[in-house]
Order: structure tokens, then sequence, then C-alpha cells
């Protein structure tokens, strides 16, 4: 990763590098007669500018300042001269610098494009040409004849020198050579050094063409830093052999007034144009690309984890993408599978019901949702709730298809089952008598008062019929309490033998005591259940020899009536109670009706 360079040791190589870079191109201008192609010591000057801290700015321009002064007059360039275009040449990255890096912490980032537009426009361009003017004018004063000739002679070389050599060393420095020490990159530099050779060794340089797209090739394939290098081999080699004599450039007519230096510097900012333009447009590209990486990572990541399954149809019902939970809950091996309509409803008036649910979310209703059973491939039913919504084109809001989210819910519904059934058995439990089974003198109570209450409504006759055990007491002593249980149960059986109407109700509401509700029963109706229920019983024969007849009898106390507002529903019991009292009084296995009693003999009840 890029850091800002630090130490003794980067401030070194700045020397060394700018020296040698202040030598090497004068020494190439001195031998050719002729005007430098690049200066690159502004640009290795300018590029450790932008990567040092700023406050070894001093340090770093004194040194690139000496390097350059030394270099020229090393290889024996007038003293006076040197003074004025050293300084003006370390002035001149000064001022890039400068302009490039208004904050303290920023660092060179060739590849985002307002750095890059900065960078032309600043480094490029405006100090060159600020320091080109400067150059000018002093000559002017000096009295050379075409000052503006100085113009053009400082800012061609000057501009491309940092236009090529500041990349190149920035993406050095900030390792934006993609690939690290990659022998096809290394390669690519061999083919542009060779191609320029062979190129400007012909007197038609038609191959020059061709380093075009190399370089088109390599900036894609291996990032600016590279391809910055490749400009750099392209400016040394070709600078070196256009300088000395070779290759097209230097063809020149009669009325041709363009140096073959400034030709080449033409062809080398067309190439540096178009390096630029690209490098800028691959890292939006990259850009581009990590963006949507990171969100499908993103979104796979929310899917894979999602228990529900996200499904999306078109508007024609057809699958357009299903989330991997499909697996599990629809238990489908792959995509296809969870799209051949897997999700549907496993019966008919359910797959009616959420065909009707889709239509309406169609139609612009908000999100519906429905709960139904949907049958795996595995033919194991599921419960589902499925959340539906219409996705709409965020452009348009025209509809473009369903939504539908679905959830597990069998285990819900399991418990909720459960919980229904524990709930019944409670009220079950609450309710009846746990020994016949029969209701208890609780439901007996609610029931009575609700048949009550309705038969006042109604203006209907009520009965109550109240049951209890002969000789009861002896039964227990002579064949004991679980044989009594027993026998509990043969009369409880038997009272519900004879009443049939779901509306009635028989209640155990004592120890060996018994009751029955009949609605809409009078007086009449009543006894004859009554008499019913005591031949049943009897016809039972349950042996008990503490009882004159031999067997089980019962006795009832009967009473009815037609209700009215104010009256009491206790009294019904009580004058039931009382009745049974007075067939107890009476000799027993007999029905007494209200206050009298109407007693059957022996003989009666066997026939
Ligand atoms: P009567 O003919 O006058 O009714 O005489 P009885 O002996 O039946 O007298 P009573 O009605 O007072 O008898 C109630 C007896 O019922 C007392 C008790 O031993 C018995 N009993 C009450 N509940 C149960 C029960 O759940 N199981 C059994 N085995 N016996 C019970
Ligand atoms: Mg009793
Ligand atoms: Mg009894």
């Amino acid at each position: 990763m890029c850091r800002p360079i630090r130490g003794w040791g980067a401030l070194g190589l700045c020397f060394v590098t700018v020296l040698l870079a202040a030598m090497l191109v004068n020494l190439y201008g001195r031998d050719a007669q002729a005007l430098n192609v690049m200066w690159a010591a502004n640009g290795l000057l300018l590029t450790y500018l932008l990567l040092v801290p700023r406050w070894q700015w001093g340090r770093y321009i004194l040194a690139g300042f000496t390097a350059m002064f030394l270099g020229s007059v090393l290889v024996g360039d007038p003293l006076r001269l040197n003074l004025l275009y050293n300084v003006l040449n370390t002035s001149e990255a000064f001022l890039a610098a400068l302009l490039m890096r208004p904050r303290s912490a920023q660092l060179p980032q060739l590849t985002d494009t307002k750095y890059l537009l900065r960078f032309i426009l600043f480094a490029v361009f405006a100090a060159p040409m600020l320091i080109a003017v400067v150059f000018a004018l002093v000559g002017s004063a000096a009295g050379y004849p075409r000052p503006e000739l100085l113009f053009t002679e400082w800012i061609a070389p000057d501009a491309l020198g940092v236009a090529i050599i500041a990349p190149a060393c920035i993406a050095l420095y900030r390792c934006r050579f993609r690939t690290k020490l990659d022998w096809s990159a290394i390669g690519m530099q061999i083919l542009v050094a060779a191609l320029t050779a062979i190129a400007l060794r012909q007197p038609e340089a038609v191959l020059l063409f061709f380093i075009f797209p190399l370089l088109m090739f390599i900036v894609m394939r291996y990032g600016i830093g590279w391809a910055a290098m490749s400009l750099l081999v392209l400016t040394a080699i070709g600078g070196t052999l256009t300088v000395h004599g070779h290759g097209d450039f230097v063809v020149i007519s009669e009325n041709e007034p363009i140096s073959p230096n400034v030709r080449f510097q033409f062809y080398l900012a067309a190439g540096l144009c178009m390096v630029y333009l690209t490098a800028v447009l691959m890292e939006n590209f990259i850009h581009t690309q990590k963006v949507l990486n990171h969100s499908v990572a993103l979104h796979e990541l929310i899917t894979t984890n999602l228990s529900e399954v996200v499904i999306v149809n078109d508007l024609d019902g057809d699958c357009l993408y299903t989330s991997p939970a499909s697996e599990k809950l629809l238990g489908t091996g792959n995509e296809m599978d969870a799209c051949s309509k897997t999700d549907e409803p496993a019966f008919p008036n359910e797959q009616r019901t959420l065909r009707g649910a889709i239509e309406k979310v169609r139609a612009g209703d908000e999100c519906g949702s429905m709960e139904y059973q949907l049958r795996r491939r595995d033919g194991r039913l599921v419960w589902v709730e499925v959340g539906l919504k219409l996705l709409k084109d965020p452009a348009t809001g025209a509809p473009l298809g369903i939504l539908k989210i679905l959830r597990d819910i069998d285990q819900r519904k399991k418990q909720e089952e459960q919980l229904r059934e524990a709930y019944r058995a409670l009220e079950t439990l609450a309710t009846s008598d746990p020994l016949t089974h029969l209701a208890n003198r609780r439901h007996f109570d609610k029931f009575l008062a609700s048949e009550w209450r309705r038969s006042i409504r109604l203006q209907e006759p009520i009965s109550v019929l109240v049951l209890d055990v002969d000789y009861f007491k002896t039964f227990n002593d002579a064949y004991g309490h679980l044989r009594g249980d027993c026998c509990l149960k043969q009369v409880a059986e038997a009272t519900q033998d004879v009443v049939m109407r779901s509306s009635d109700l028989v209640a155990r509401i004592g120890g060996e005591e018994f009751a029955v509700v009949l609605q809409n029963t009078d007086v009449q109706g009543a006894s004859k259940i009554a008499e019913n229920i005591r031949l049943s019983v009897l016809r039972r024969k349950i042996r008990h020899d503490g009882n004159p007849l031999g067997y089980v009898t019962i006795s009832i106390g009967c009473s009815s009536c037609v209700p009215r507002t104010g009256q009491l529903v206790r009294d019904l019991i009580d004058r039931a109670d009382q009745a049974l009292y007075a067939a107890k009084r009476s000799g027993r296995n007999c029905i007494a009706t209200a206050a009298t009693c109407e007693h059957r003999d022996s003989v009666a009840i066997a026939s």
C-alpha cells in the first residue's frame, strides 16, 4: 500500500536519480546539437514532492536543485546559464507540487478522474507554462531575438517530462503495477523497446502506429504503472534515436518548420493522452465491478442465510429467481426445480385463493399474505405463509413481477394445534366428571342457567330431573367403593341411553346424584323420560342385596315449568330436590313430580 516516502535513503535516491536524469538528458542534447525531447529531472523531483510529507519539501527542493545543477555542470554546460535553468526547473517542480497538493496529507491518485484532470491542468500545463513565460521574459531582457521560441522550447520537454515521468514513478512507488514482478509485463516493455527501435530505424516509420495498440493493451492488462513505464521506454529509445537523426520524425521538408524533437513530442503526447484516458476508463470500470461484486456478495450472503424463500415471478407467472432456501423448504434440488411451481398450494381451493391474492396485488392492492399447505418434493405437506408484493420498475413505476416471500410456519401450526388440543382437554377436565365422563356440577349450573334464559326468551317449558341411587351407602358397605364406582358408571350409562336429544344434558352433580336438563319439555314429557331412566337402570340388574328388590334402583325428583322473567332457576332445582326427597320418602325406586310422587311397584317395574 502507498505511504508517504520517508527517510534519508529516499532523499539520497532523489538526489541520485535527478542527477542522472539531468546528466543523461544534457548529454543527449549536447551530442546531437539539438533540443531535449523531454526534461525528466523535473518529473522526478515532482514525484518526490508529491509523495514525501510536505514539511520535507525544503530538503528535497534543495537536493533536486543541487542534483540538476551538478548534472548540468558535470557534462560541461555553462555555469551561469545552468544556474538560471535549474532555478527555474526547481521552481517549476515546486509550483506544480504546490498546485497539486493543497492539503498536506493528500497523496497522488492518478487513476481518479478529478485528480488526473488537476494533474494535467496544473502539473503538465500551468506550472511549465508559467515558468516558460518567465524564461521567455528573461530571454527577452537578455536580448534574445525570438523569445517566443524560448517559450515553446521550454514548455514542451518540461510538460512531457512531468506527464510521463511523474505517473510512471508514482505508480512505481504506489505499487500500481497490478501484477508484482510479472515477467509478461517486463516482456511487454522489451516489446515496446524493440518495436520503437525497429520503427525508428526504418525510413518510413509505419511500425510506430502499432505501438499505440500495444500501449493500449498494456494499460488495460497491466495498469497505468506499466503503461507509463512503456511510455518511458518509448521516450528513452525514441527520443535518443530521434535526437541522433534516426527515424521518420527527422525527415524534414523545405517548408516544414517543425523540428524532429517537436514531432516526436507530439507523438508522445498523443500516446500519453490515450494511456491516461484508458487508465481512467479502466479504473472506473474496475471500481464499478468492485461495487457490483460487493453487492452481489452481500446479496448472496443475505439470501443464503435467509430462512425465508424469496421467489420472483414475472407477470406471466414464470419464475425469474428463487433463493437458495428453497432447497430446504420446498425440497427442491436446484433452481429450475424450484421454479416449476413447487411453491403452489397443495389443495385446489387454496390454489384459487392464492391466485386471487396475486391478482389483487397485481391490480395495485397493498401486499397480501396468506397461509397454506404446499406439497414438498418428498410428498410431505408443509404449512407456509406467503407474503406478496408487486415489483415495479424503479425508473418508470411499471409493474415487473411479483415478489413472493415464503416462510415455513409448519412448526408454529403444530404448536397451535397442540395448544388447541391442550385447551380442549383442559375444557373437558373443567367441565366433565372424571368417573362417569358426564358433565360435572359446574357445567350443569352453567348449562342450566343458559337454558333457563333461553326458555324465558322463547317461553318454552324446561324440566330438571334429580336422580339418586337408593341405599347406596349399603352398596358401598357390602361391595366396596370400587364396585360402588362401577355401579355409578352403569347408572350414568343407563341414564344416557334414555336421554337422546343432543340439546339435553346429563350431569353428575354429587356423590351418587345425577341431574338431567330437558329443554323444551313439559312435566308429562319429563315424567316419561324419568320413568324410562328408572327402568333403564333397573334393566341393568346390578346386584344389590341391600335393596329390597335385590337390584340397584334409583329415585327421581322431577320439576318443570315455563319460566318467567324474575323467576329463579334455583327454585326449579329446589323443587326437583324436594320431589326427590318425596320419592325417597315414598319408598324409593320411584319418580316424584314436584310435590307429588308416583309410586311404581316391583311388579310394574318388572313388566
Ligand atoms: P338413600 O336411598 O336414602 O339415598 O340412601 P343412601 O344410602 O343412598 O344414602 P345417601 O344418598 O346419603 O348415600 C350417599 C352415599 O354415596 C355415601 C357414599 O358412601 C356414597 N358415595 C358418594 N359418592 C360416591 C362415589 O363417588 N363412589 C362411591 N363408591 N360411593 C359414593
Ligand atoms: Mg344421595
Ligand atoms: Mg342414595
